[in-house]
Order: C-alpha cells, then structure tokens, then sequence
C-alpha cells in the first residue's frame, strides 16, 4: 500500500480483526455483484469505499425515476443511464484506486459461470427466483461463496451459502428449484426504501468478512427481517441431501 491508501483504509488498519494484511487481502479481491438496484446499490458502494481490488456490476436495465427512491448509487441527473454504467460512475468518485467492471447485460447460465470462476465472493442483488436459482448453480459448480439478499414491502432475508465448506446449504437446499414460489417484485409490491439499504449494507458486510477471513459468516443462517416491528428471526438452516444442485 501506499501512504494516499495506508490513510483512505487507516480506520481499517486500526482493526485488529483487519490490520494491514486484512486490507491488502480485501485490495487483492474480486466481487461479484448482481444487481445495481435497491441491495446492489449499498453493496457496491460499501465494497468499492472499503477498497475491493475489483469490483464488477452486472445489471441490464436503465435508470428510471421510480429507482431513485431507495437505489442511492443512481441519481436524478443519470436517469436513462445504464444502471451498471452510472453504477460505476458513482463508485469511481469514491474510490478511484480501484478497478470497475460494467456490465450491461443480462447473464444467462454459460455467461455467469464465466463471471463467477474469477470472483472471490458473488453478491446475489437480484430480484427474481429463476436468476437467483442461476447464480447458486454457478456458485456451487465454482465453489465460491454467495451471499444472498432479499427484500420486499417491508420484510427482508440475508444468508450465506459457502460450497468451500462441506456441509453446508445452498440456496436451492432452502428454496428447492422445482417448488412455485409466488414471485413478488417491488415493482408491483413496493418496497421500504431504508429495508434495501439494511440488508444490502449487510450483505457487504459479510463479503468483506468472507474476503479477509473475518469472524463467523451468516452460511447456516437465514436471517429473516420484519422491518414494521423491527424484529430479526434467526432461521438455522441445514443441507438438504436430496438437492438437485449441491446434493450427490
Ligand atoms: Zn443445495
């Protein structure tokens, strides 16, 4: 590191739990992120300010005005931007030390499996059942750590599926592929703008734990949010053997 990066990451370095090796791990990394709305917005930004080496941003859509609401990396004047493209705009003024990748485009299984093999940790953003289904394949088949976030009207979830560990879940364990989940999107639900920010900070969080080695990750664990009451409910969860995707 040099002296500009020792003082951008000092309030890091001062950590025991990080220190200098800790942040030169997370300057080395690579993430993932799928999604530049409501969760990918607070996840890129955390993870671009804490100094992720490489950081790359996949979204298809543009900038509309309903987004900006809760999507606190787009803002009114790139409206009709490309999400991904503003996305980067928006990181590159807070950290211009690092590298980031846009991405326009939908990714399809064959597409993800590529972006997937090189990223340290994947940051499921998304918003629908059959892409999330998609990123969990990739996950499992690279063994590279997922780290899920949902959130809709005012209930969110946030869990970890880590294949680099023998007996854990994954995404298709809890939410079996062939089973008809009722799809909601806040499109047509709403959503509580501050609930994308809780579970998307949190979702940072536990990829810069992942990346340095820090702490326990929330793999077992589903936590489910009531945002109205406030309440947290812990969920331990456990492989299913029967899996279609990590079962043998
Ligand atoms: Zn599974």
């Amino acid at each position: 590191m040099n002296d500009e990066q020792l003082l951008r990451y000092s309030r890091h370095i001062l950590l025991d739990d990080i220190g200098i090796e800790g942040q030169e791990a997370l300057l080395a990394s690579h993430a993932l992120i799928i999604g530049a709305g409501g969760l990918g917005s607070p996840v890129a930004l955390y993870l671009a300010s804490a100094g992720v080496g490489k950081i790359t941003l996949v979204d298809h859509d543009d900038v509309d005005l309903t987004n900006l609401q809760r999507q606190i990396m787009h803002v009114t004047s790139r409206v009709g931007q490309p999400k991904a493209l503003s996305g980067k705009a928006a990181l590159a003024e807070i950290n211009p030390g690092i590298e980031v990748v846009a991405l326009r485009e939908r990714a399809d299984a064959v597409r993800l499996a590529e972006l997937v093999a090189s990223a340290n940790v994947v940051l499921d953003c998304t918003d629908n059942f059959s892409t999330r289904h998609a990123i969990n394949r990739a996950c499992v088949s690279a063994r590279v750590p997922l780290v899920s976030g949902a959130a809709i009207r005012m209930d969110g979830q946030i869990a970890v599926f880590d294949p680099r560990a023998g007996d854990t879940p994954c995404y298709a364990c809890l939410f079996p592929p062939d089973q008809k989940f009722e799809e909601i999107q806040c499109s047509t639900m709403g959503v509580f703008a501050p609930l994308v920010g809780i579970i998307g900070t949190m979702q940072a969080a536990e990829a810069l734990k992942l990346l340095m080695g820090v702490g326990t990750s929330l793999s077992r664990r589903l936590l489910l949010l009531d945002a109205r009451e406030m309440e947290w409910t812990p969920i331990k969860t456990a492989r299913n053997p029967g899996c279609t995707v990590c079962g043998h």
